[in-house]
């Protein structure tokens, strides 16, 4: 078995060699020290699609925490797969190996944490492994001149330095295969639902200059270590609009944010928006944090994307606002390393954002909506159902239900409508938008998508009770 093989470089090479199979880059060292050539070697190895790792130089003597943010700081976002690698060999440090062992610990607890997407481990010499405990985070990669692939510890190890001489080389414990496919295991993410629907084109992205942005009134923290995307509604009243008032309400919410006196918010909160005409619009966009509410401990490692989309009012997301905020989802993934998570406001904060219709699109893993014709795609059968079933109305008379239900169906403007002339009690009800109201109420509080609704419908599992208000009651003709 041939086992992968490959370096670690600092400033002191000048380059990958070519034979490398992965690269472990030196990125920082203390609490300062950041080295010039990182960024350019990382790149190469990305660019050559080399299984890559970045590791940092522990001073022991430091405060942890203040390695961590520069360590963090100086790699930024790491897309999942690459390994992220604390050197711990506090040779000449000034500090007792029991307190060199805790910061090794400190750091690695705080790094995994910052980037749970990634394999964090350790690099040390037999030696120290002999004099630490025997925490190496995710993975030991240890240094022991000798033959390659055969250093003398006990512990399971993942890369072996065998030589510094004339280059530090290592080997991987396995083939080139199993390497890829270890670093891989670790970059799967969940995929998201089905893809977009053939009727569905991209819309431009507004930019902050397009829709009229004030400038931040500070500066932003940036992302590091992303696990996601959450989703945000409104929380306030919003009526569904043509889409020329759209730039206009992104700019009322900037400045409500900005004026908000409890929040100190710099600029509007999320970092997109989308409209329900499925344009987004960009917020504080890629590598930045929100200023989402409630946690902030939870909400820094998710991107906020808000739909326009009301607590009241306008409550039911559009298909074309669903498709842009799945655009917006894969956006964010693509260009600003956003993990494969995709959450709710209310996940891990008492709050009803982003509501039930939109919580359970997340939580169907934001699919593309069907199709964008089929805007009705309740069988006559099923609305008959769910009415009898569901909808708790009293003194309607049996022929109310008896009755072959009138030919219900959504008009070119959206408004619902009949055809037909039915003048039959049900029909009343219909046509004064007393059922369509109530339906799609019932239909918002439960938090399903009228798909999941027809599919809950045929195997039985929905349950929801409707009152419908006595001005409801036919008049019986
Ligand atoms: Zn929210
Ligand atoms: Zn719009």
């Amino acid at each position: 078995m041939a086992l992968a093989h490959g370096y670690d470089v600092s400033d002191y090479q000048g380059s990958i060699p070519d034979d490398a199979e992965f690269v472990i880059v030196k990125a920082s060292e203390g609490a300062r020290t950041e080295q010039a050539d990182y960024t350019a070697k990382r790149d190469e190895a990305r660019s050559r699609g080399i299984v890559l790792g970045h590791y940092h130089f522990l001073h022991a003597e430091n405060d942890v925490q203040g390695e961590v943010d520069h360590f963090c700081r100086v790699v930024g976002n790491v897309p999942a797969g690459e390994l992220l690698v604390l050197d711990f060999e506090p040779y000449g440090q000034p500090v007792a190996d029991g307190a060199a062992t805790a910061a090794k610990n400190a750091w690695l607890a705080a790094v995994k944490a910052r980037y749970p997407n990634n394999r964090v481990g350790l690099y040390t010499s037999v030696d120290w492994w002999h004099r630490t405990d025997d925490n190496a985070a995710d993975f030991l990669w240890i240094a022991d001149y000798v033959a390659a692939g055969s250093p003398r510890i006990q512990a399971a190890w993942r890369f072996h330095q065998w030589t510094d001489s004339p280059l530090d080389s290592d080997v991987y414990n396995g083939t080139v295969d199993d390497l890829r496919a270890w670093v891989g295991a670790a970059a799967s993410a969940p995929a998201l639902a089905p893809g977009p629907s053939a009727s569905w084109t991209t819309p431009a992205r507004v930019t902050r200059d397009q829709w009229g942005a004030a400038a931040p009134s500070g500066s932003y923290t940036p992302m590091t270590g992303a696990l996601g995307i959450k989703i945000h509604y409104l929380g306030e009243d919003y009526q569904f609009s043509d889409h020329s008032t759209c730039a206009a309400y992104v700019r009322k919410v900037q400045a409500a944010h900005m004026a908000n006196p409890s929040e100190h918010w710099v600029d509007i909160a999320y970092n997109e928006l989308v409209c329900e005409h499925g344009v987004r619009f960009e917020g504080r966009g890629h590598d930045v944090r929100s200023g989402a509410n409630g946690d902030q401990t939870l909400n820094s490692q998710h991107y906020a994307i808000c739909a326009l989309l009301g607590s009241t009012g306008s409550t039911t997301p559009t298909d074309a606002q669903l498709n842009g905020l799945r655009d917006a989802i894969e956006d964010y993934r693509h260009n600003a390393a956003a993990g494969p998570e995709i959450k709710g406001h209310r996940d891990g904060y008492s709050t009803d954002c982003p509501g039930g219709p939109l919580y359970s699109w997340v939580l169907a893993g934001a699919p593309r909506p069907a199709s964008q014709e089929d805007d009705m795609p309740f069988t006559e059968a099923d609305i008959r159902r769910f009415i009898r079933e569901e909808v708790t109305a009293t003194a309607l008379p049996d022929q109310v239900w008896n009755h072959p239900l009138p030919n219900i169906v959504k008009q070119a403007d959206g408004s619902w409508g009949r055809d037909g002339s039915s003048k039959e009690a049900f029909w009343w009800l219909v046509w004064q938008d007393v059922f369509h109201a109530q339906f799609m109420d019932a239909v918002s509080k439960v938090g399903l998508t009228p798909e999941q609704i027809r599919q809950a419908l045929a195997d039985g599992t929905l349950h929801v009770q409707v009152t419908v208000a006595p001005a409801a009651t036919p008049k019986g003709n």
